[in-house]
């Protein structure tokens, strides 16, 4: 409107007022509409809005990751075109959403688990979100193996224990020689104690698993291999040819309780695992890439690859009754890996079948202390 208009300035005015007023309040609301399309673009889910038909009017960047539907080129679809499940047709229709709807699929060559929730938002309108369950279910089931290898370790010992116990209680004294006698208690004993190996094993994996890395300190390392040295020495009982090249320098930070049983599993594994007239070659020192390296290499039993990614697994072993045989609870190479993570540092495995296998805890120069 021109600056002043004479005697009809009093209409203009309040309506230019208005005007302005109305154009503020459209750019604001714009804005409004603008950030709550981004917060749904973000959305961690797949996020779909359809009309009463189930056909899309608008959905999130995550709709085309965990469905392959595109904002672009999908809208005006029906969603069954897209999502073709005759189970999960059955559960729009059915109209009882209180429970989601979850299944599995299979993309690009990875399982995934969806879990769809259908809400009415209106009468006209249906929201629907999509949530990426995969990394939920996987725990959920790692946490089942668990319990069932727990219970399954624990139970061959506690069978073992018990039929010993039931044949001393039922015989009458005369029936057992005290020889005889001495030997079930000795086997008893031995089994016990598997279990308290297995118990006290989960309770340092737990504690690794639920605390921060305490107590850290320069760590020098050589002095920590010196008394692994003298346990292997007593395990291998002078059957292994064992070689040290030791850096007496080389220190690096962390927890030296922590850092000390991760060598030990290290040096006790090559021991049990290699068989008598092996050598085991024993290196801490830098490499030439400036980090500091720990390794052990054994001209042992070797591991095949496919089991290679699998051993630090908890309770993984390639020959279960030899690893029990020589007292191992499946759970060493578990441990070693929680401690090398907890020190930024990375457990490596180079292995061969039958010729046998380096383990490497390799330090980050940052770590290193003296040299
Ligand atoms: P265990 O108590 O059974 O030794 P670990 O977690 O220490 O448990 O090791 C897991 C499995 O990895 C072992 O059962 C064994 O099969 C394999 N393994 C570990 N170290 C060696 C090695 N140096 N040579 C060959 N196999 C090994």
């Amino acid at each position: 409107p021109p600056v002043y208009v004479g005697k009809y300035d009093e209409i203009v005015t309040p309506t230019y007022k208005a005007l302005r007023h109305k154009t503020l309040t459209i750019q604001q609301i714009t804005q409004l509409n603008q950030n709550i399309l981004w917060a749904a673009n973000a959305f961690p889910a797949a996020v779909l809005i359809l009309d009463k038909n189930f056909i899309i009017q608008w959905c999130n960047r995550n709709a085309k990751t965990l469905l392959g539907i595109d904002s672009k080129k999908d809208i005006g679809y029906k969603i069954f075109n897209l999502i073709r499940w005759p189970e999960f047709y059955q559960y729009a229709y059915k109209g009882d959403w209180q429970k989601p709807y979850t299944t599995y699929d299979e993309r690009d060559g990875r399982l995934y688990h969806l879990k769809f929730e259908f809400t009415r938002y209106s009468t006209d309108n249906i929201l629907l979100l999509c949530f990426d369950n995969t990394q939920l279910e996987s725990l959920r089931t790692t946490q089942q193996d668990f319990v069932a290898n727990v219970s399954h370790e624990l139970r061959t010992p506690l069978t073992v224990l018990t039929g010993f116990l039931e044949t001393l209680r039922d015989l009458p004294p005369e029936a057992i020689s005290p020889e005889q006698r001495v030997h079930y208690e000795d086997l008893m004993h031995e089994q016990a104690e598997r279990m308290l190996a297995i118990v006290t094993d989960l309770l340092t994996l737990s504690t690794l698993e639920s605390t921060k890395l305490a107590n850290q300190q320069s760590v020098p390392i050589a002095s920590l291999i010196e008394q692994a040295k003298r346990q292997t020495e007593v395990l291998s009982k002078g059957q292994h040819q064992l070689s040290w090249s030791i850096n007496p320098t080389l220190s690096v930070s962390g927890n030296a309780h922590e850092l000390s049983s991760a060598i030990t599993n290290l040096l006790t594994n090559a021991v049990r695992y290699t068989p008598a007239n092996g050598q085991i070659e024993v290196f801490w020192g830098l490499a030439e890439d400036g980090q500091a390296i720990f390794s052990v290499k054994d001209s042992g039993l070797g591991i095949a690859p496919s089991d290679i990614s699998r051993i630090t697994e908890r309770f993984y072993r390639v020959d279960k009754s030899r690893s029990r045989a020589s007292g191992g609870t499946g759970l060493g190479l578990a441990i070693t890996k929680h401690i090398a993570i907890r020190h930024n540092a990375k457990l490596m495995i180079k292995s061969k079948l039958n010729k046998g296998s380096t383990f490497s805890l390799i330090f980050p120069k940052e770590n290193i202390t003296s040299l």
